[in-house]
């Protein structure tokens, strides 16, 4: 049976159309997109409400991170000048050794309630916290992956699963920290856990990839072994690597191998459509260059970034040499898609002292800088996933998000102002109404089904966290 919802503006992938009607069958894939022009929608198919844009992909989550989000706001004792990322990482540590599998769907579940609340429809999970606190694998090895599909399961959102690859606690293959044992694998006990979860993936719909962590806790025999074995499981699975996210760790890499960490990679890893390079902050001209042409997609997590101090990515760089981009959430200290586009164009602007930035880095550009990031966001963020959202279009997931027409930022505004008003000007509440997974409408009138429930068991499962000793 096809389904269908007319929308009098709707954001395609060539931009913006109106009276459309958009067709999808029981699998939720788009089966037609027409404007009809003038004609009125056809008796009993949904109007929305507003305009309607194309999900957005969350191309980068630590779902746990979320627990703990906005409770590293302060200048601990000692580190007074040297408060930065690392301080940040031990407390994530902290947190990360008291966590359970019940824990972690509950913490996720409310996580992906929110990203749907705020317009993402699929998330890429960067699971590194695989085994007990003690270190050792839980009886069922794949249970905190199996947290994080449940919550998937619960909530709609699409899922990407990334099993992070977690060996060595810097460059050289220096021994993992205490703090680290429950992330690490060996490349063996990997590929068992991707062949273990790969038929639970597919069942589910979700996409199963893999996230070598980083070059500083990867070293390169295992990444070339790991990268081996996923292409016998799937040679078309998404990677995911952090690389270049600290200028600390751009120094490591020169000191190890003489090269900085995106270079190295390109060098020694096949780094094409299927990478996610998450955090390439740090890069040379020449590398910003030899990336954006390997059609790896850059993984932008602007408010993760800011928070963590990182430092701001060239994006103009970027796009002259082609490169593909998306957004991503990360460690969940802001869970919105439009609060991310914006930060992402405002720190463009304080680099270059320009406005408009996102349409001025290419020629073919939509001149609405709203619009032209939430297509680009939303293409690279497809890429990354390895699933089919990339917008509406034939073929491609019904996964879309209804703006509120009535909001105070859009009412009486065009929908391309209206685009850019929920982005630049969102008077701090959101105006998305609905938002869909698969045909399926998951958040309607701004709140997704299981809000209150969800909220509720993640604000348990906090407290429970924050009270219990370190173990
Ligand atoms: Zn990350």
């Amino acid at each position: 049976m096809t389904q269908s919802i007319f929308a009098a503006d709707a954001l395609l992938p060539t931009g913006w159309a109106r009276n459309v009607l958009i067709e999808w069958d029981n699998a939720g894939h788009i089966t037609g997109v027409r404007a009809i022009g003038d004609v009125p929608a056809p008796a009993g198919v949904t109007r929305a409400i507003g305009p309607l844009l194309p999900g957005m992909p969350n191309l980068h989550s630590h779902a746990f991170q979320r627990g703990f989000a906005g409770l590293t706001e302060f200048r601990g004792p000692g580190n007074g000048a040297q408060d930065s990322f690392w301080s940040w990482r031990e407390l994530m540590y902290r947190f990360a050794l008291r966590l359970d599998p019940a824990q972690m769907e509950a913490i996720a579940t409310w996580l992906y309630a929110e990203m749907l609340e705020a317009g993402y429809t699929g998330v890429c999970e960067f699971q590194y916290v695989h085994h007990a606190p003690d270190g050792m694998p839980y009886a069922d090895d794949a249970a905190m992956s199996h947290a994080l599909l449940a919550a998937a399961r619960n909530t709609g959102i699409g899922l990407t699963l990334l099993p992070v690859l977690y060996q060595t606690s810097g460059f050289g293959a220096l021994p993992p920290t205490e703090g680290q044992r429950r992330f690490i694998r060996s490349t063996e006990s990997m590929l068992r856990l991707l062949d273990t979860l790969h038929p639970v993936c597919v069942a589910q719909g979700a996409r199963l990839g893999l996230a070598p962590h980083s070059l500083r806790a990867v070293p390169p025999d295992a990444l070339r072994e790991a990268l081996a074995g996923l292409d016998a499981i799937d040679n078309t699975a998404p990677i995911h690597i952090h690389i270049a996210e600290q200028t600390r760790e751009v120094d490591d890499c020169i000191a190890w191998s003489g090269q900085r960490p995106v270079a190295w990679l390109l060098d020694h890893a096949p780094v094409n459509a299927r990478w996610c390079l998450v955090h390439a902050t740090h890069m040379s001209p020449g590398e910003y260059l030899r990336a954006g042409k390997s059609g790896a997609v850059a993984g932008l997590c602007p408010t993760t970034e800011a928070n963590l101090g990182d430092g701001l990515f060239d994006f103009s760089a970027w796009r002259a040499a082609g490169g593909v981009w998306g957004i991503g959430s990360d460690s969940h200290a802001t869970v919105n898609a439009a609060e991310e586009l914006m930060l992402l164009e405002y720190g463009q602007r304080l680099l270059t002292r320009r406005r408009n930035v996102a349409p001025a880095t290419r020629d073919d550009a939509h001149p609405q800088t709203a619009t032209e990031l939430t297509l680009g966001a939303v293409q690279g963020g497809a890429q990354a996933s390895g699933r089919e959202t990339r917008g509406i279009a034939p073929g491609q997931q019904a996964d879309f998000v209804v703006l509120d027409a009535n909001h105070c930022a859009l009412a009486g505004l065009e929908a391309p102002d209206m685009l850019s008003a929920h982005i630049f000007a969102s008077h701090r509440t959101s105006a998305i109404d609905s938002v869909w997974v698969n045909g399926r409408p998951r958040v309607q009138g701004g709140r997704h089904a299981l809000h209150n429930e969800a909220k509720a068991a993640f604000v348990a499962a906090r407290s429970q966290l924050l009270a219990s000793p370190n173990p």
